[in-house]
């Protein structure tokens, strides 16, 4: 039990990163309590039922890769890891909507990149030497543009730079930040396939992060308070003194710690100062009620399609749509046919549109671009109880599930840290 001179942990934010935190936090003896402006937790990673499809639909089909280490060992605390589904090796197939052409490619299951010496493995139509713009990538020293390190030409570029990391940063990856690239490639395919492998919840993500650690952290004690929105900090010249939520106040004492876990504009908000990303790029998701032939896969990679990625699991195909900027002004029949369309002729189904949904989420992820990743604040502020978790903080990752975790984990590794100073 927490003993009563301890102090309080507050976290702002059920999403991925407070719940991390708190996760990481729990059994440490201190009393924890979250704070959530809405009535569910999970952010922007949640599943819900949806009246129109009359399914249980994802916000957004969210992947995680096998190299993404601070997921997984929080899903084995909460007890989870083994409801994520995927590919023994890292193959990834993909068809070109503009030739027909189709491939796979195998990044393999071992832990050197040998996909590289490969001609059946690798990206068709390219050599191994074609490869050594990634290598150079992957330890640029300074950040800039993709754009203005390599042309967007060729088939490297074409088939795998431009589907995956549009994917993993959510931006035109020549707007893309290269810091934030050589990340990705550094702790995935870099580390051959062992480390990318694609990862899906497949029963829906929040049924195996969200809904579990929620259930982990309530059999420990703690709870969350839905709709109590924190509306304003009073802060004191060296800590936050006391927190304003819509419907209580609460003074903090002396042992007390808060974690601010909420969204970049939210963060901005409630603390004018802080420099933090302040453009948002959209990812819409389309999902159909529809079962693909059983020879069609799990995932399937788009190129020069409106679809970006299709995923087919019983009775469902979603398909995702990163820097979506162009379909979410597209009216939502129109954008629900194309897609359709799309789908129906890869996998062979009726043309006519079964039920479907589509998911916008407008500031789905900071824009990954180097400016705005310049402007990721760290977890420590001037506040010596106050810090900062969230996947636009600095994590040196663009703005993910892994990112988000880690946020949370450091943020709590902090505050146990600065309690420990205090004792
Ligand atoms: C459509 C979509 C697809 C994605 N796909 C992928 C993917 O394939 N792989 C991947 O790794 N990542 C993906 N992501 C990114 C991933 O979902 C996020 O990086 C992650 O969920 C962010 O978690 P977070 O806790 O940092 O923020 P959030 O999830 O935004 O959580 C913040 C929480 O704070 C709450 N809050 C806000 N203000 C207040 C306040 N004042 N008081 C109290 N509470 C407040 C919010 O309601 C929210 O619950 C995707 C995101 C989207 C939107």
């Amino acid at each position: 039990m927490p003993s009563s001179d301890s102090g309080t942990i507050h976290i702002i934010g059920a999403g991925l990163a407070g719940l991390a935190a708190a996760v990481r936090l729990s059994g440490g003896g201190r009393k924890i309590v979250l704070y959530e402006a809405t009535d569910h937790a999970g952010g922007r990673c949640r599943t819900y039922y949806d009246d129109l499809t009359d399914m249980l639909i994802d916000n957004g089909t969210h992947l995680v890769l096998s190299g993404n280490y601070a997921a997984r060992a929080f899903l084995r605390t909460i007890g989870t890891e083994g409801r994520l589904h995927g590919p023994r090796d890292a193959r990834y197939p993909f068809v070109d909507l503009a030739t027909k052409k189709r491939w796979k490619l195998n990044f393999g299951s071992g832990f050197f990149p040998w996909w590289i010496f490969k001609k059946g493995d690798r990206v068709p139509e390219t050599r191994t030497g074609d490869y050594l713009s990634l290598a150079r990538l992957a330890w640029a020293p300074t950040d800039r543009a993709l754009g203005e390190t390599m042309s967007g030409a060729g088939m490297v570029y074409q088939r795998l730079i431009s589907p995956f990391f549009l994917a993993a940063l959510n931006i035109e990856p020549l707007k893309g930040s290269t810091k934030l690239v050589a990340a990705v490639i550094r702790e995935t395919i870099a580390k051959g396939g062992r480390a990318a492998r694609p990862l899906i919840a497949q029963e829906g993500i929040g049924k195996v992060f969200i809904d579990p650690a929620v259930k982990y952290l309530r059999k420990r004690g703690i709870s969350i308070v839905y709709k109590c929105e924190l509306v304003a900090m009073r802060l004191a010249k060296t800590h936050v003194a006391e927190l304003k939520f819509s419907d209580r106040t609460v003074a903090l004492g002396v042992h007390d710690s808060v974690i601010l876990a909420v969204p970049a504009y939210a963060a901005t908000r409630l603390l004018p100062e802080l420099r933090t990303p302040s453009l948002f790029c959209p990812i819409v998701n389309v999902h159909f009620r529809a079962n693909a032939p059983k020879s069609f896969p799990p995932m399937l990679g788009v190129i020069n399609g409106l679809s970006q990625w299709i995923f087919s699991t019983t009775g469902k195909i979603s398909v995702t749509i990163s820097d979506a900027e162009r379909a979410t002004k597209m009216p939502r029949d129109d954008l629900a046919r194309k897609i359709w369309q799309e789908v129906a002729a890869l996998a062979k189904l009726p043309a006519k549109l079964p039920p479907w949904q589509i998911v916008r989420e407008r500031r789905a992820t900071f824009a990954a671009t180097p400016e705005e990743n310049a402007k990721r604040p760290g977890a420590e502020t001037r506040w010596t109880n106050l810090f900062l978790a969230g996947d636009w903080t600095a994590t040196g990752l663009p703005a993910t599930l892994e990112g988000a975790i880690r946020s949370g984990n450091r943020a709590a590794d902090l505050v146990s840290r600065n309690r420990r100073a205090a004792a």
